[in-house]
């Protein structure tokens, strides 16, 4: 960047942003835009992609019209951009005509910075703003719309495609999260961007630590949760469930253990939905137990934790979704449970579902099992599913934590096998499980599989253990599933040598690490510093203004604020200024409050 621009856009982001430097790419987009160069800036969510158009736009004089397919995220955009103190507005089908002429007022005379607009309005009012509004930028959010190539294809997309001719001269960045190349490419032909600069981000979120476990039943499950809400008591997380019903359930268990909990799904009538949304956003509940549909448009930084109660179908949907904790870039955590339940339901969905999408959906539900079962750094196989080379193991996921142990396991393998084929492969894998364990189940018993002869010869071993080997042998095609057939399991031609004693086999054992690491965390937790507690006094101040002025904590300022402010203790406005995240206008506004606390704390913690 030439230095004097750099100079002006570091004091703009520290006047208005209270940031000190900018994140990589920022600065290269931001100087490519700002020089009138068109540009395609692909980055993670999280990544900053925002500031790439509204800093260019702080620097001209005229406006940036931005082009975002989603009402509550532009909503919340403004606001942001409010809060620190620069002129933004909406302009959609959800506000108000007197508003909208308002808007438009303000942006014609240049007092509107940053205008952000839905794409039809943008399409269908384009050839007039061209005319009336001094235009100098226009963004294109989720610019991956455009394209059949991408998973979110919206036709109205593809008639941007005018918006170069329509404004000669003025430069277009088209900006997503998607990562392929072949979309990418497509962004850039659609919109007939001129030799654009073109920025790809690392995909890469080394701050959310990754784990994957086999499930170890709903007891257990909703004790992990508990300890991920008593752990961040001022956070947030979300439970992604695979069904609607299990949304529910799982919401009234963690009610009725007193945890702060909605239930989001799309059978839900629109009005609860939006109810959940809000209650989530302000930060009154602190868990929502989800379907997949929930998510989309969220921007809150201070989501900690996600849970997977069951393996997502494929991993692109999965790293969205873990994608959505730990956007300030403070440590996250993300778990994952799954089942052989999990598979069996996902491939009925499968086969449920259109048949051109079936063999695609069968390769990416395959991909997705390998990532579960892999014994390799589970961050390094995610980034090389999207293409992403990444060197050395991560340190922060389960894998890299302990690598599993393995066993030989040919003897409940065969115990396994054996029991299948004495029920002339008559059974699905709880049922297998039941007569392993012995189990008195009724239907066994109805059918006679308390006679044969491995009934309960693994009586040693939990449920959770049997059900984890049993899927390690659906993994390694000793057993076959008969999806067509209610599930019943086959033993394949490797896994009868396996029986016969031909081959040996190797398993992941099943170690109770999960319950293992909570109790060190408890013990760990014990000790909290003192700069732990003046974060959680400077939260609850946070809490209080955000309840007094009706606005979301995130946006007075985000955890990342807080724990920099907990820190550095800040006694003056002038220290305060050197706060992450506290520009002219937030200093001014929330400083003083946030500086009598501090006070207040270290004068209680000297008596
Ligand atoms: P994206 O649109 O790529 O998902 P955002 O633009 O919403 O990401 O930015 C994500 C978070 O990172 C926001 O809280 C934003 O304020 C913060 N952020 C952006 N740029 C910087 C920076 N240079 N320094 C510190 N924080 C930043
Ligand atoms: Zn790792």
């Amino acid at each position: 960047m030439n230095p004097d621009t750099h100079a002006r856009a570091l004091a703009l982001l520290r006047r208005f942003y209270g940031y000190d430097s900018f994140r990589p790419g920022q600065a290269e987009i931001i100087d490519a835009v700002a020089a009138g160069r068109d540009a395609i800036a692909l980055m993670p969510t999280g990544g900053g992609k925002s500031l790439c158009y509204q800093m260019p736009a702080l620097m001209c004089d005229g406006v940036c019209v931005v082009v975002s397919p989603l009402i509550a995220l532009m909503d919340d955009q403004v606001a942001a951009l409010l809060a620190n103190g620069i002129p933004a507005a909406a302009v959609h089908s959800n506000r108000p005509d007197d508003e909208v002429r308002e808007a438009l007022e303000q942006a014609r005379l240049g007092r509107v910075k940053l205008l952000y607009t839905s794409p039809e309005r943008f399409v269908a009012d384009l050839p007039a703003w061209s005319r009336s509004l001094p235009i100098r930028i226009v963004a294109i959010d989720e610019a991956h719309c455009i394209s059949q190539w991408g998973h979110d294809f919206r036709p109205v997309y593809t008639e941007l495609a005018g918006v170069k001719a329509a404004l000669p001269g003025v430069p277009v960045i088209a900006l997503t999260a998607t990562a392929d190349r072949l979309t990418r490419d497509d962004i850039a032909r659609q919109l007939a961007l001129r030799d654009p600069f073109s920025w790809t981000g690392s995909f890469d979120r080394p701050n959310i630590s990754i784990e994957v476990a086999p499930d170890p039943g709903k007891a257990r499950r909703i004790a992990r949760v508990r300890e991920l809400v008593r752990k961040y008591p001022d956070d947030s997380g979300i439970v992604y469930c695979l069904s609607r019903a299990k949304a529910e359930a799982m919401t009234a268990a963690l009610q009725a253990c007193g945890i702060r909990a909605a239930c989001y799904h799309a059978g839900m009538p629109a009005a609860a939905r939006e109810e959940s949304q809000r209650a989530f956003i302000n930060g009154d509940v602190s868990v929502v137990c989800a379907t997949v549909a929930f998510g989309m448009g969220i921007d809150k930084s201070n989501i900690r934790w996600v849970v997977h109660n069951n393996m997502p179908a494929n991993i692109e949907s999965y790293y969205q979704e873990i994608g959505r904790a730990g956007r300030d870039g403070l440590p996250a955590e993300a778990v994952m449970f799954h089942s052989v339940g999990d598979v069996i339901t996902l491939r009925r969905f499968i086969d449920d579902s259109d048949s051109s999408r079936r063999g695609i959906n069968t390769e990416k539900l395959a991909r997705m099992q390998a990532f579960v079962d892999a014994a390799v750094c589970r961050r390094r196989m995610l980034l090389s599913y999207f293409n992403e080379e990444k060197v050395r193991d991560c340190g922060n996921c389960d894998v890299c934590r302990s690598a599993p142990l393995r066993f030989d396991g040919t003897v409940a393998v065969q115990k396994a096998l054996s029991a299948v084929v004495r029920t002339d492969c008559g059974v699905g894998a709880y049922m297998l499980c039941d007569i392993l364990r012995g189990s008195l189940r009724h239907d066994l018993r109805l059918r006679g599989y308390d006679r044969i002869r491995t009934f309960g010869a693994g009586a040693d071993m939990s449920m959770a253990e049997w059900n984890y080997y049993i899927s390690q042998m659906i993994q390694l095609g000793l057993l076959d599933v008969a999806y067509d057939d209610n599930n019943r399991l086959r033993p394949t031609p490797y896994g009868m040598r396996a029986l016969r004693g031909e081959e040996r086999v190797m398993l992941a054992k099943y170690t109770e690490r999960t319950a293992a690491r909570s109790a060190a965390k408890t013990a760990s937790s014990a000790s909290r510093s003192d700069t732990d507690s003046l974060l959680a006094r400077l939260k609850a101040v946070r809490r209080a203004e955000a309840a007094r002025i009706k606005m979301p904590p995130y946006l007075i300022f985000s955890d990342a604020s807080l724990a920099d402010m907990a820190r550095r203790r800040p006694h003056t406005l002038d220290d305060f200024r050197e706060v992450q995240g506290a520009g002219e206008v937030k200093t001014a506004r929330f400083g003083q409050m946030f500086l009598d606390a501090i006070r207040d704390f270290e004068r209680g913690t000297l008596l």
